[in-house]
């Protein structure tokens, strides 16, 4: 089923007057007032980057992954799908199949942390945006479709162009040389491959990956089909416990590094983090708790109340007697 994060934010809009200093500002050239004579901005609810409302409709560029606007003063990577990746997303990046096992594996281990092993091999393969929306084409069963799919959990047998190899960053900040391959995908089970969009850092990469597994999951143990809500609900729960284990466990790391008795946090496997890669972890959380959507954004937060109040592994019995969300 795919998964997006859908933009769940109200970005506000403030008026000031003509006059005031605006601190921060995003745009560098001077606000025109409107026709009350007040000068209006926007403003990005976490990142709280500010910008004239006119950029939202003159086609200034946005990551699409952390949703900051193009600044004037650098570009952006142009992902040759339409996205646009900003360099601090650029920097952990996923680009290929390859680069993506090391990730795959951290999630397998998370899952069988929480005594939840998936025993079948399942093909994770790194895919472009079109090859991502014909493998969901490709689905018999009737999919929940989503404007923005970055991730998809298959069942059928088909054939899929995966990334074999990353693209080199060319002029122009363009993706080039990008090499892929068809990758034919056999049934052995309820579950095909697990698809992921190419080109996200490694921690929205990893949420994507987390959710797609619990689909897997839950088909691999036959549970029955589920209402989107819950199904979708309870993915994003995974997704999100996932990064908060990230999030602690870069902390952990930053402690580590100041104490020499502090054990290694998992994460140091991964390569340093940056104080950025913290922070979009943060986000990558917000955007999951404050979707607005019925089916992922109400999903979670039942979900998430659920194993709150009563553990994962009971709201996962109850779900499979019930097909619903313990009270
Ligand atoms: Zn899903
Ligand atoms: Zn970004």
């Amino acid at each position: 089923m795919p998964f997006f994060f859908s933009c769940g934010f109200i970005f506000v809009s403030i008026l000031i007057g003509p006059l005031k200093v605006i601190p921060y500002i995003f745009c560098s050239f001077q606000i025109p007032t409107n026709a009350a004579g007040l000068i209006e901005y926007r403003a990005h609810p976490f990142w709280v980057q500010k910008y004239c409302p006119f950029h939202e409709h003159d086609g200034t560029p946005r990551c699409c992954s952390c949703e900051r606007m193009e600044p004037r003063e650098t570009r952006f990577v142009n992902l040759d799908d339409g996205r646009k990746l900003c360099l601090e997303c650029l920097d952990s990046a996923i680009m290929d199949t390859n680069q993506c096992q090391p990730l795959y594996l951290d999630i397998q281990e998370f899952y069988e942390g929480l005594n939840m092993k998936v025993e079948q091999q399942v093909p994770l393969l790194l895919v472009e945006r079109q090859a991502l929306n014909e493998a969901m084409d490709g689905e018999r069963s009737g999919h929940h479709h989503m404007p923005e799919t970055r991730g998809l959990c298959l069942s059928e047998e088909q054939t899929v162009s995966t990334i074999l190899k990353r693209p080199r960053i060319g002029a122009g900040n363009r993706v080039m040389n990008m090499i892929t391959e068809p990758y034919k995908l056999i049934r052995r089970c309820d579950v095909t491959a697990i698809l992921i969009l190419y080109g996200l850092p490694r921690l929205l990469t990893g949420s994507i990956l987390a959710h797609e597994m619990m689909h897997a999951w839950l088909r691999l143990q036959g549970y029955r089909t589920l209402s989107q809500d819950v199904e979708e609900g309870i993915c994003q729960v995974l997704a999100h416990l996932w990064l908060q284990s990230q999030i602690m466990s870069i902390s952990g790391s930053n402690i580590a590094s100041t104490s020499s008795s502090a054990p290694v946090a998992r994460s140091s496997k991964q390569g340093t983090s940056s104080p950025f890669e913290r922070k979009l972890g943060d986000f990558f959380k917000h955007q999951i708790e404050s979707d607005t959507s019925p089916v992922y954004g109400n999903g979670f937060r039942a979900g998430n109340h659920a194993v709150l109040k009563y553990g994962l592994r009971r709201t996962l019995d109850h779900i499979r007697l019930t097909g619903n969300f313990p009270y």
